[in-house]
């Protein structure tokens, strides 16, 4: 039987994990927050005292990370468990998602990670977000989507974002953040991000969330 799958890919704080959220809700579908994988690997590396450039033992951690994700039913909140710790806040920091976008540039961590994100896929159907969904991991998704939006823009809504979670932020410093790891995920050799050549191109810079679910699901409904 086909599995189908919609990628959702783009960099960090264009809208994406609000949008993958909601629409794999509305569809009843499972849901892939690959940039949590790679985030919780970056704290289980930060606890050890790995550098990035300790590639020997970060792809060991990745081949034998012991994550869970826990979905909550009621708040739609999925819990992420490291080596049976709630981690689902600790995950959220820049200086782990700093640390995450260091250890992503790592060919071998990423092909480490590879077959864990591919077992998301099963019945009824996938959301996959990330940086390349529809370039590497699932290259034969049914629909794709580039979602971005504006420097200025995402760093506005990580600052509110930041905020509401009861952390201290710096809208310039989060801007300049931003563009840095915009640029190393980027310009990195293995899978860098980029929009797949099949992919739905979508700014929302001036566009709310719910109109750019409109185009989501209108677009997927026209690929499914
Ligand atoms: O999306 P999020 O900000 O949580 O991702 C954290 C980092 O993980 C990104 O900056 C990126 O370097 C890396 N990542 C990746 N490939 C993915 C998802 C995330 O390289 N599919």
């Amino acid at each position: 039987t086909h599995i189908p799958v919609i990628t959702i890919d783009g960099p960090s704080g264009a809208g994406k994990g609000t949008i993958s959220r909601l629409l794999a809700e509305k569809l009843g579908w499972h849901l892939l927050d690959s940039g949590a994988i790679y985030r919780v690997l970056a704290l289980a590396a930060l606890h050890h005292d790995f550098t990035p450039e300790d590639e020997e033992s970060l792809v060991a951690l990745a081949a034998h990370l012991d994550v869970k994700f826990e979905a909550e039913e009621e708040r739609s909140l999925t819990h992420i468990i490291l080596e049976g710790e709630d981690v689902t806040m600790t995950i959220r920091t820049e200086q782990v998602g700093n640390m995450a976008s260091k250890i992503a540039a790592l060919p071998r961590v990423r092909e480490a990670l590879l077959r864990r994100q591919r077992g998301f896929k099963e019945l009824p159907g996938l959301v996959a977000d990330g940086r390349d969904m529809g370039t590497v991991v699932f290259t034969d998704a049914d629909a794709k989507i580039f979602l971005t939006a504006s420097a200025e823009e995402r760093a506005r809504r990580r600052f509110g974002q930041l905020k509401e979670k009861g952390f201290d932020a710096n809208i310039d410093q989060l801007v300049n953040e931003i563009k840095e790891r915009d640029d190393r995920d980027t310009n990195r050799s293995v899978a860098p991000l980029k929009p797949a050549e099949d992919a739905l191109y979508l700014d929302s810079t001036d566009t709310s969330i719910e109109d750019v679910l409109e185009q989501v699901l209108t677009f997927a409904h026209s690929k499914l």
